[in-house]
């Protein structure tokens, strides 16, 4: 390998990001081939360094290739590439410029989705609600791409590392793509169980209380592998 000596980028971060964007693509076809996104109505990110990697606008993720890496500052000016970034680029960037995050996950699933039209907050369902820091709050709805979509967005994540977006979709972020990832599928997964727990007339599921998830978040901590995990606070109580 010859070092190009008029690139601005040194050769260990061109391959950490060569690397990243390929991680980035292969986390971006999960999406569509788990079923958590029909097309390209999601979009993943991934950040090395000050630069934030994130799936362009309107190309299919089958069709991207490392020559399609596209990079972005924190404000959002393209530093790498010459593709247009996904227009969902503010609520990436509000959570980097906010948060630890590595990677953030964004997408239209369908039983995540359709829980944000019903109900402020995902029930209780589940002890894993615990392992995205607590009850997943959803942020009320504003238009896609708006900074004001951004703004609600942050507010639902305050101390979780998960929200829904009303009438829209998820975000998950974590360390790693692959634990974004996971965040996701878990939340979409509990939204399936709470819509099919209250889908029979006259049923209501029984549903956790915040102590009980504070067991689970303990039990859970002693495993060393959930990191980067916010800690919740006492509230949505009264339900
Ligand atoms: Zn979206």
């Amino acid at each position: 390998m010859t070092e190009q000596r008029h690139d601005t980028t040194a050769g260990p971060a061109r391959e950490a990001i060569a690397r990243a964007w390929d991680e980035l693509v292969a986390t971006a076809r999960r999406t569509v081939t788990d079923g958590l996104v029909v097309g390209t109505s999601g979009n993943v990110s991934v950040r090395v360094g000050d630069t934030v990697l994130v799936t362009p606008s309107g190309v299919p993720y089958e069709k991207l290739t490392p020559a399609h890496v596209l990079g972005v500052d924190l404000d959002g000016n393209r530093t790498i590439g010459d593709l247009a970034p996904t227009s969902e680029l503010p609520m990436h960037l509000a959570v980097y410029r906010s948060t630890a995050a590595g990677a953030v996950v964004h997408t239209h699933a369908v039983h995540a989705t359709a829980v944000s039209t019903l109900v402020p907050e995902l029930p209780t369902i589940h002890y894993m609600t615990a392992a995205l820091g607590g009850p997943v709050r959803v942020a009320p709805y504003a238009l896609y791409g708006s900074d004001e979509l951004a703004e609600n967005m942050l507010r639902a994540l305050r101390d979780r590392s998960a929200c829904l977006l009303q009438n829209h979709g998820t975000v998950a972020y974590a360390d790693t793509l692959a634990q974004a990832f996971d965040r996701t599928a878990q939340l979409e997964w509990m939204c399936q169980v709470w819509l099919t727990a209250t889908a029979g007339p006259g049923r209501v599921p029984h549903l956790l209380s915040l102590s009980q998830l504070h067991e689970v978040e303990e039990k859970l901590s002693g495993y060393g592998q959930v990191s980067a995990r916010p800690a919740f606070e006492d509230e949505a109580e009264g339900r």
